[in-house]
C-alpha cells in the first residue's frame, strides 16, 4: 500500500494544473495516468483559450454574458463569474510559464475571434494551443518534483463512511494491483466522447472520472448536454479546429449558399456551436447536403495565411479526407466533441463525497450549461484545476488517511478474475461500436422521445452485454484488451447516465434540441438534472439554476 496526501487523477490541464499548485502549497502530491502525460487529450485542443484582458479593453463581465448566453441560461452565474474574473491571470501565468502565444503586429498577445462572443479574446498558438499549455504544465511538474505515476490505470475509488480515502489502481506494464491511500483525491480524467462514435476525441477518452465518482456516491450534473461540434471532417469525424470560421472561412451547402447568413445574421458562421450544428443538420435534412456535409471553405484566405494560423487543419483535412483546403472546400458535418455534463462540484472542485474533489472536462462546475463556448474548456481546465489544487491542499493538512488496507482491492480483483474467466461471447469492440452508434443515432443534433426512448433500450442491452465481453490475452505485460473492456463497463454507464437525464427534460435547451418540444420553457425548465447511482439503476433530481445578474432572454446570434 502507498500513501499519499493528494492523489491526482489525470495528467491531462486539469490535473497538472491541480497538481502544481497543490505541490506549491507544500503537501506530497502524485498524479496517476493511463497515458504518458502528453498524450492526454488536452494535447489535441487546438482554436485556443478565452480571457478578456482589461488592458485590451475587454470586460470580464461581457464574456460571462457570452459565456452565459451560449450555455442557453443554463450555465450557473455564479461559477461563470468566478471562471471570467480569473481568466486574465490564468493566461498571463501560463504566458510567463512559458506558452508562447502569437503575438499581434504589435508584439502584444494576439487574439482570434471564436463562436459566439462579440470580442476576439481568444489567445491561440497557432491551431496547437492544447500542446503548447500541456508541454509547459508537463515541464513545471517535472520540476516541481510531483511524482507521476505513468500508464496506471486507476479501477475504482475507496469510499470509507460515505467518505473518499484512496484509489485502486492497476500498472498497466506489469498488470499489478496497488492500493492507494489518498486524504484527497482530485479526479481529472477528462470527458467521455468515445461513449459516441465517430468523436473527435481521442479513444482514451472514455468516462472513466464520471463513472468512478458515480460509483462512489457522486452526483452527475446536466449529462444531458452533449455537443455536436459544427466541423468533424466527413468520415473519420476528426476535428478542424473552430479557429478555421475564427479565421473567417464560409460554410456552404450544395446550392454554393453561405447558408448561416439567413439563421444567424450577426455572427454568421461564428454563432454558438449548437446554433451552427442545428443549421447544418437542417440544410443536410431538407437536401441542401453534400453525401450527408456541408462544405468548410477557407480558400479566400489564401495559402501563406492558412499556413500561418492553420497548419495543422490543412494537414488533417489532406491526410484524413484527401483534400487540400488551399484548393478545394473540406466536407464537414456536426461531430460529437464535448460533454457538458459531468461530476457535479463546486468552484473549489468540491463533490458531494468528502475527500473526492473534480476538476477539467469531467467536471460539470456549471460553467457552460447547454452548450460550451468554444476556448472556454480549456480555461476551466486550468481556473478550476488551480482551485481544486489549492483547496484540496489545504484541506489536507488538517485531516487523517483513512483507515484502510489491500484488501480494499478486492472487488476489483474479483471483477479482472471475472472478466478474464468469461467464455468466448461479445467482443468489447463489437459492443462499443454499437453503442457508439446508438447513442449518436438516437441521441443526435435533434432528438425526440420515441428516439430517447431507443437510446434507453440500447443503454440496457449495451449495459447486459458489456458483462459477457470475451477478454482473450490473458497475460498481465500491457493487457490493453483487459484494460478496454473495463473502460467499457465505465462508458456504459455514461451512457446510462446520459440517455437517462435527456428524456426527463421536456423541452428544448442548447445541445438538447428535441424535435416534438421546440421551445425553452423557462418556467419549468430553468433546472439541472442529477443523476445518482441506485441499488439497480438510477435516481433522478432537480436543482435550480443559478441566476446572479442576467435574467434569460430571448438567444438570437
Ligand atoms: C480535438 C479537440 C480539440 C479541442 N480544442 C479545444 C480548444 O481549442 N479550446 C478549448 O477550450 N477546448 C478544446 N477542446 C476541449 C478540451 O481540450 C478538453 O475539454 C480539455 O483539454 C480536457 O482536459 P482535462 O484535463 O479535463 O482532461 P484530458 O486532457 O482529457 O486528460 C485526462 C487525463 O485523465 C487520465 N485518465 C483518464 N481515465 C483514467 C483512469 N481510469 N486511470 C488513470 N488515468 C486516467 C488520462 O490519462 C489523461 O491524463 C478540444 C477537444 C478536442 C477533443
Amino acid at each position: 500500500m502507498i500513501d499519499h496526501d493528494v492523489l491526482i487523477i489525470g495528467a491531462g490541464l486539469a490535473g497538472l494544473r491541480a497538481a502544481l499548485c497543490a505541490k506549491e502549497q507544500g503537501v506530497d502530491v502524485a498524479v496517476v495516468t493511463k497515458v504518458h502525460p502528453v498524450r492526454s487529450h488536452s494535447n489535441a485542443a487546438q482554436g485556443g483559450i478565452n480571457a478578456a484582458l482589461t488592458d485590451r479593453g475587454d470586460d470580464w463581465r461581457d464574456h460571462a454574458y457570452d459565456t452565459i448566453k451560449g450555455s442557453d441560461f443554463l450555465g450557473d452565474q455564479d461559477a461563470i463569474e468566478v471562471m471570467c474574473r480569473e481568466a486574465g491571470d490564468e493566461v498571463i501565468s501560463m504566458e510567463n510559464m512559458g506558452a508562447i502565444f502569437n503575438r499581434d503586429e504589435n508584439g502584444n498577445l494576439g487574439t482570434r475571434n471564436f463562436g459566439g462572443q462579440r470580442e476576439a479574446r481568444t489567445f491561440f498558438v497557432a491551431d496547437f494551443t492544447g500542446q503548447a499549455l500541456l508541454h509547459v504544465l508537463y515541464e513545471q511538474i517535472v520540476k516541481a518534483g510531483a511524482f507521476v505515476y505513468e500508464e496506471w490505470f486507476v479501477l475504482s475509488l475507496i469510499v470509507r463512511d460515505g467518505k473518499c480515502g484512496g484509489v485502486v489502481m492497476m500498472d498497466i506494464k506489469t498488470g499489478k494491483i496497488e492500493v492507494v491511500r489518498a486524504k484527497a483525491v482530485i479526479l481529472a480524467t477528462g470527458g467521455l466522447g468515445r461513449v459516441f462514435e465517430p468523436s473527435t476525441n481521442a479513444l482514451i477518452c472514455t468516462g472513466d472520472g464520471m463513472s468512478l465518482a458515480y460509483r462512489a456516491g457522486a452526483e452527475l450534473m446536466d449529462m444531458e448536454m452533449v455537443q455536436y461540434h459544427p466541423t468533424t471532417l466527413k468520415g473519420s469525424g476528426v476535428l478542424l479546429s473552430e479557429a478555421a470560421r475564427g479565421e473567417g472561412a464560409y460554410l456552404l451547402n450544395s446550392e454554393n449558399e453561405r447558408f448561416m447568413l439567413k439563421y444567424a445574421p450577426e455572427f454568421k458562421e461564428l454563432a454558438s456551436r449548437d446554433v451552427v450544428s442545428r443549421c447544418e443538420q437542417t440544410e443536410i435534412d431538407e437536401g441542401r447536403g453534400i453525401d450527408g456535409c456541408v462544405l468548410l471553405d477557407v480558400r479566400h484566405l489564401g495559402e501563406k495565411y492558412i499556413n500561418e494560423r492553420l497548419s495543422q487543419i490543412r494537414e488533417l483535412g489532406i491526410d484524413f479526407a484527401n483534400v487540400d483546403m488551399v484548393k478545394e472546400p473540406v466536407p464537414v458535418m456536426p461531430g460529437m466533441h464535448y460533454a457538458m455534463g459531468g461530476v457535479k462540484a463546486d468552484i473549489d472542485g468540491k463533490t458531494a463525497v468528502p475527500g473526492l474533489y473534480a476538476a477539467g472536462e469531467v467536471a460539470c462546475i456549471s460553467v457552460h450549461g447547454g452548450n460550451r463556448l468554444g476556448a472556454n474548456s480549456l480555461l476551466d481546465t486550468l481556473v478550476f484545476g488551480r482551485r481544486s489544487g489549492i483547496h484540496a491542499a489545504e484541506m489536507v493538512k488538517s485531516v487523517k488517511h483513512l483507515s484502510i488496507d489491500d484488501s480494499a482491492a478486492q472487488d476489483d480483483i474479483n471483477h479482472i478474475n471475472q472478466l478474464l474467466s468469461n467464455e468466448k461471447n461479445e467482443s468489447f469492440g463489437q459492443v462499443r461500436l454499437d453503442m457508439g452508434t446508438g447513442m449518436k443515432n438516437h441521441l443526435g443534433v435533434y432528438r425526440d422521445q420515441i428516439s430517447m426512448e431507443k437510446a434507453l433500450e440500447l443503454v440496457k442491452d449495451v449495459k447486459e452485454r458489456a458483462k459477457s465481453i470475451y477478454v482473450a490475452d490473458k497475460t498481465k505485460t500491457f493487457n490493453t484488451n483487459l484494460m478496454f473492456s473495463i473502460e467499457l463497463g465505465f462508458m456504459t454507464e455514461c451512457a446510462e447516465a446520459i440517455a437517462a437525464s435527456a428524456i426527463q427534460r421536456q423541452e428544448s435547451r442548447g445541445a438538447h434540441t428535441r424535435t416534438d418540444m421546440p421551445d425553452r420553457d423557462d418556467e419549468n425548465w430553468l433546472k439541472h438534472i442529477l443523476v445518482t447511482k441506485a441499488e439497480e439503476s438510477h435516481e433522478i433530481s432537480f436543482l435550480d439554476v443559478i441566476i446572479t445578474d442576467w435574467e434569460p432572454v430571448i438567444r438570437q446570434y
